[in-house]
């Protein structure tokens, strides 16, 4: 835990190092969420991040500029730091020959450890820092900007996003190559939307994802998101939204959970809230959107 913890610490220095802000960072049961430029340390309910994530952007236009090799440098730093200390204990090991390598002391298990979590997350799979580096390195320096600008907007306060960006992300969700990129445009121009009280059109962006993603999870997601738009409008609840809002069990998190239980009782007083808190919203969420449309649905 302590050899992730150096991990992550890896993550978050390089990007702080080139002025990156923090948006989330996971480590076992803790979680440091940016909300509203205020860092918030909780207790971490997502199993998901459980072992560690750290996840930045660059707030400003001019971070641009050498965007590649700066996204590369964030992700290396991770795994960097683990295989630093490494060296650093090893040739500490050669001038202090009193220090045995034996499989069973903690110095070489904490040694051997960082070893291993430098080289494991630096494999090319998806999901870990190599595979990171190298989709990052297949791309050309336009594609990353393209991609950075969806991030920019996506990190956006919503009231400050201008009607051309709006348009130029409406281009963007019909040429997404990736299902996490269709959801997480939905969700955005949901919000947007949903801010505006365009309800339909918050409806229609959602339905449209919905039916390109694979993922059963994110239609699911989506699909409740759906059906909220519908309950906050008041709109005649027909059986499909009804449906949509029963897929939601406990492990959607108790936020979601219980405003489908509230929806699907009609706002009976007699379920118990279990979702009481802002805080309890942005332990739930990461996704600073899904926050904004669950505080919203949940009046707090
Ligand atoms: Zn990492």
């Amino acid at each position: 835990m302590v050899v992730i913890a150096i991990h992550e610490i890896g993550h978050l220095v390089a990007g702080l190092i080139q002025h990156a802000q923090l948006h989330f960072l996971t480590w076992w049961f803790l979680i440091a969420i940016q909300v509203n430029g205020k860092i918030k340390i909780m207790i971490n309910e997502n199993v998901f991040l459980a072992l560690g994530t750290t996840k930045m952007y660059f707030k400003s236009k001019k971070d641009i500029k050498n965007l590649k090799r700066k996204l590369l440098l964030n992700y290396i730093g991770g795994p960097l730091i683990n295989l630093v200390v490494a060296v650093i204990m090893l040739s500490y090991r050669a001038i202090e020959p009193n220090i045995q390598l034996t499989s069973s002391d903690s110095y070489s298990y904490f040694l051997i450890l960082n070893l291993i979590i430098g080289i494991i997350t630096l494999i090319p799979v998806e999901g870990t820092d190599g595979g990171e580096i190298v989709s990052l390195m297949k791309k050309s320096n336009a594609e990353v900007v393209d991609d950075y600008t969806v991030q920019y907007l996506y990190y956006k306060a919503i009231e400050d996003i201008q009607e051309d960006e709006f348009l130029w992300l409406e281009k963007k969700v019909t040429a997404a190559s990736n299902d996490d990129e269709v959801f997480s445009i939905a969700i955005l121009k949901a919000h947007y939307h949903i801010n505006k009280k365009n309800y339909d059109e918050a409806s229609t962006s959602l339905i449209f994802a919905q039916k390109i993603v694979s993922s059963e999870i994110q239609q699911k997601i989506l699909g409740f998101y759906n059906s909220l738009i519908k309950s906050l409008i008041q709109k005649e609840m027909n059986e499909e939204y009804i449906e949509q809002l029963k897929e939601i069990n406990f492990w959607y998190g108790k936020c979601m959970y219980s405003i489908s239980l509230n929806i699907l009782k009609q706002n009976s007083s007699d379920y118990k809230k279990i979702c009481i808190s802002k805080n309890e919203v942005y332990k739930e969420m990461v996704d600073p959107h899904q926050q904004m449309i669950l505080l919203k649905a949940l009046n707090l």
